[in-house]
């Protein structure tokens, strides 16, 4: 079956004559200016297909044949093939399939093109295959040195080349990137690598397109245009592509799908492209496409009008067939509903498919545009805050319903403004921030989310704000409410900063705290007698409503405020006198109770000095703990067995696919970048509490000291005042000991992507996201540590632990990340990064609060003695805090404005 969706189409070809491109299974195959485009399968995929996936993890080599067979009988002429599976040898796996096929003359017949992100597979692959395959694929995302190297090796095989518009930037996404980059590869490789033109196969990047965010409207414009001009200025190159990525926004109508693969081939196909990955079974007939579908889908591919996503998406349910469609017809029962009652069910459901057509509706039927706001969508919305307050909602749930809201009133205010009919009511208006220095708000977002659900209005500045900043705006806007967030410990002492100054600006607005590093204990400690005004601690949102309504309701708040003035006073008192009875021991006996451990021989590591290392995102997958990421939205409890929790399974379970789903388009679209650096040193403890760092063995010069704090709590006979000091070889015991330092981050890129969400009234993506590269980011900073210990400091190498072995930290060695409760001190990170040179080469720059930017990042120690452990400093005393400062050369005031909590009061004691 030759599935050219336009075979009428003549290929487009303004260059001039070179000779064909000729590949080989056991038969030839020649594609040339006169070719019809070339399907390839992609169903041998790992990445494209989970039933092939499966049948390679289990085993099932068999199984697997037959799908290539499939593939070849529906049509495919050149077959893909891709083990890139985290849980997989994919080097073996890529082997023994290809040797499989090999055997197979059926399949065998047809070219192979070699698929893998990794090197190793595909020359492990290109070693196997008896005629001329293709490897998918070469490209500049590390440098031209290495693209150079691969395309020279490639060439030795005698293969031919998927090259793709990657640089060292990233995926090329507009037409002036793609084009450039394929401009300069293609020098390179005819000018320099002495590859033949014919041989080299573009892949200008398919994006998915109808995604609401507007940024993407015009990719396959891009793609469509880029391979125009590919095929008219660059000799020879072919253009090719995976198709199935441009509906990804569709899944699961697989006639729409369909669709947009068969116009999207149409007109690639018509600018000259020759080959694409394609599922032979998902295409249709571009004329059998019914007209009204066909001119829907082809606005959005040809980014022809401003609402073609919006009219494609109405349409698309419609077109839904099979099992289904009927699935979706009994689901799709209340569509049959009032419009207000529609309305209130999308709200409640979260579901935005149909949230533009019925607003529009219901405000052709109202009055005026506010009516509908003020009218169905706040019922809907006011059902969800109370199914929320009930305990029978749950965040991300409630933080989709704001999706459909936000999109729902963003359609009505064109029209309001129009009509000037009036503003939309709101409760009260609360002015949030991330505090100067802190850069995370992912629990802010998700407050800020809950509370306009709730009818507030939300000012959120952001991160990195200011005081003045704050206050400036909270006065503009006459803010019934400010909200400070922060999760590293220097912006306790920031939030201390602007209650102060609220006092001294004489603000009487109440001040919600809030925030990983906040508690009660600090909260009324150290930031309530600062200020005349309430100051509440809110634990998490589900919290925040409730104390914010308290606020804003004459009468209520004043009696809220007394009782929470009152609180603090309360736990002040608790507090000091706690405090009274922890008593503490000097710094030098505690000194003399140092944890003293044997030392033997320490293992030298397999390579000293700095290194950058390649993190590849898919491989990280499987180092990922999830639970981290449902504590974030707010569910406890363990992982997997949350997803089938008799109360929250369905909302678990909801959070789950939906951030599965993102994970692969994070993969598959690369919007991710991760980089890491480690580094391994010769190191001694030295005086009492610190650690020297050396350039080498000779161990004379200092490169660094990294300053430590020892624990001055009163103790048990028998258990050691701890500092991590104590697990390295002290100096004059001539004992060669050594330290390592690591810095990884997953953020890259992720900035850009999370504002599009933004912009596109998309906070439950923007969030899910950034709390999905935090995981990679921790998913790198387990990975590095378990090579460490393998391969480069290389003292466990036979080490194999599962998952939640690692998760568990069932191995030997740790890494203290400096802030953390063994080494609070954030400003030791300067030391982390002179030493690293972290941000030139991970790409991770430190605020002046010693926060990492981006945020999905992690730094941390490593430390091998197999007595190595966590633990926390806890209070520290005066004593400590001079030698502290003289130690470091910084004075006490410095030295007491970044340990202020391990010095004011004891977080534990609490
Ligand atoms: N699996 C978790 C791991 C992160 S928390 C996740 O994916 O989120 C554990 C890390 O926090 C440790 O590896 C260490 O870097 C840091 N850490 C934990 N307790 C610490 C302590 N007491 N002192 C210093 N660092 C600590």
């Amino acid at each position: 079956m030759k599935s050219n969706p336009n075979p009428a189409a003549e290929p487009a070809s303004a260059a001039p004559a070179v000779a064909p491109m000729r590949l080989s299974g056991l038969e030839a195959v020649t594609i040339g200016a006169d070719s019809l485009f070339v399907n390839i399968g992609e169903r041998t995929n790992v990445t494209g297909s989970r039933a092939f996936a499966r049948m390679i993890l289990e085993g099932r080599f068999e199984d697997a044949l037959s799908v290539a067979r499939q593939q070849v009988d529906n049509g495919a002429q050149i077959i893909d093939v891709n083990m890139d599976e985290a849980m997989l040898d994919s080097k073996a796996a890529m082997v023994r399939f290809l040797h499989l096929i090999g055997s197979e003359p059926e399949i065998a017949r047809v070219p192979i093109m070699i698929d893998s992100s990794k090197w190793e597979v595909i020359e492990a692959g290109l070693q196997c295959l008896q005629g001329k395959g293709i490897v998918n694929s070469l490209s500049m995302k590390e440098g031209e040195a290495e693209f150079r190297r691969q395309a020279t090796r490639v060439r030795r095989y005698g293969a031919a080349a998927v090259v793709m518009a990657f640089d060292e930037q990233g995926q090329a996404d507009t037409f002036e990137r793609k084009t450039a980059i394929c401009a300069r590869a293609y020098r390179i490789l005819v000018e320099e690598v002495g590859f033949p033109a014919e041989d080299i196969v573009f892949d200008p990047n398919v994006f998915a397109i109808a995604t609401g965010i507007e940024e993407h409207a015009n990719y396959a414009v891009d793609f469509i245009e880029a391979t125009r001009w590919i095929k008219r200025h660059l000799p020879g190159a072919k253009v090719s592509g995976g198709i199935s990525n441009v509906s990804f926004s569709f899944r699961g109508n697989d006639p729409v799908r369909e669709a947009i693969h068969t116009v999207f081939l149409y007109h690639a196909i018509q600018a000259g492209m020759d080959m694409g990955i394609v599922n032979a079974g998902q295409l249709a007939i571009y004329e059998d496409i019914p007209a009204e579908l066909r001119e829907a889908v082809e606005d959005v591919i040809l980014n022809r009008r401003a609402d073609a996503t919006e009219r494609l998406l109405d349409m698309a349910g419609r077109y839904r067939d099979g099992d289904a469609g009927r699935a979706a017809a009994t689901d799709n029962a209340w569509r049959e509903w009032p419009v207000a009652k529609r309305l209130s069910h999308a709200l409640v459901k979260g579901i935005d498919e149909f949230i533009l057509a019925d607003t529009e509706e219901a405000r052709l039927q109202a009055a005026k545009p506010l009516d509908v706001i003020e009218g169905p969508l706040m019922d809907g919305m006011n059902i969800v805050g109370d199914l929320f307050g009930a305990g029978k909602m749950f965040l991300p749930q409630v933080v989709k319903s704001a999706r459909v809201m936000k999109r729902a009133v963003a359609h009505l205010v064109p029209f309001i403004e129009q009509e000037q009919s009036g503003e939309v009511r709101k409760l009260g208006r609360i002015v949030m921030a991330t505090v100067k220095g802190d850069v995370h708000d992912i629990g802010k977002n998700i407050v800020g989310v809950v509370l306009q659900c709730n009818n507030f209005e939300v000012i959120d500045l952001g991160v990195m704000v200011p005081g003045e900043k704050i206050l400036q705006v909270a006065r503009e806007q006459q803010a019934d409410i400010i909200g400070l967030s922060g999760l590293i410990t220097p912006s306790l002492d920031e939030m201390v900063q602007v209650a102060r100054e609220m006092k001294r600006q004489k603000f009487a607005t109440p001040l919600l705290i809030g925030g990983a590093t906040t508690s009660p204990a600090h909260t009324s400690v150290k930031i309530d007698p600062e200020y005349d005004g309430a100051v509440v601690y809110v634990k998490d949102a589900s919290r925040a409503v409730g104390v914010a309504q308290k606020l804003i309701t004459p009468g209520e708040r004043e009696r809220y405020t007394a009782e929470s003035k009152d609180d603090c006073r309360q736990r002040r008192q608790r507090h000091a006198h706690k405090d009274r009875q922890a008593p503490q021991v000097g710094l030098a006996d505690a000194r003399r109770n140092k944890a003293r451990v044997d030392f033997g021989t320490p293992p030298v590591p397999a390579r000293l000095g700095v290194q950058l290392l390649d993190l590849d995102l898919q491989a990280l997958v499987r180092y990922i703990d999830w639970m981290p990421f449902f504590n974030a939205w707010e569910f406890h409890g363990k992982f997997p067995q949350i997803l089938t929790d008799p109360v929250v399974g369905e909302a678990a379970s909801g959070l789950w696919r939906d951030v599965q789903e993102m994970l692969e388009r994070v993969l598959a679209e690369r919007w991710l970048t991760s980089k890491a650096v480690i580094g391994l040193f010769p190191a001694n403890a030295s005086g009492d509490d610190d650690i020297a760092v050396y350039a080498d063995e000779s161990r004379e010069q200092p490169l660094a000291v990294l300053h430590q704090l020892r624990q001055q709590r009163a103790k048990p006979d028998g258990q050691p005042h701890l500092c991590l000091a104590d697990y390295v070889a002290p100096r004059e015991t001539g004992i060669r000991d050594y330290v390592g330092a690591f810095a990884v981050t997953a953020g890259l890129g992720a900035e850009r992507r999370v504002a599009a969400f933004q912009r596109a009234n998309d906070d439950y993506s923007a969030i899910l996201l950034k709390a999905l590269a935090d995981r990679f980011a921790e998913a790198g900073a387990e990975y590095l540590h378990e090579q460490v210990r393998r391969q480069h400091w290389g003292y466990a190498p036979a080490e194999a632990l599962d998952c939640a072995a690692l998760i568990a930290e069932s191995y030997r060695g740790i890494r203290p990340a400096p802030g953390y409760p063994a080494c609070p001190d954030h400003t030791e990170k300067a030391t982390l990064w002179r030493l690293l040179d972290a941000e030139r080469n991970a790409g991770i720059v430190l605020t002046e609060g010693y926060a990492m930017m981006p945020p999905a990042s992690v730094s941390g120690w490593y430390l091998a003695h197999p007595e190595a452990k966590y633990f926390a400093v806890g209070r520290i005393g005066r004593d400590q805090a001079v030698d502290y400062a003289r130690r470091k050369g910084t004075s006490l005031a410095t030295v007491e404005r970044w340990l202020a909590a391990a010095l004011g009061y004891d977080a534990e004691a609490a």
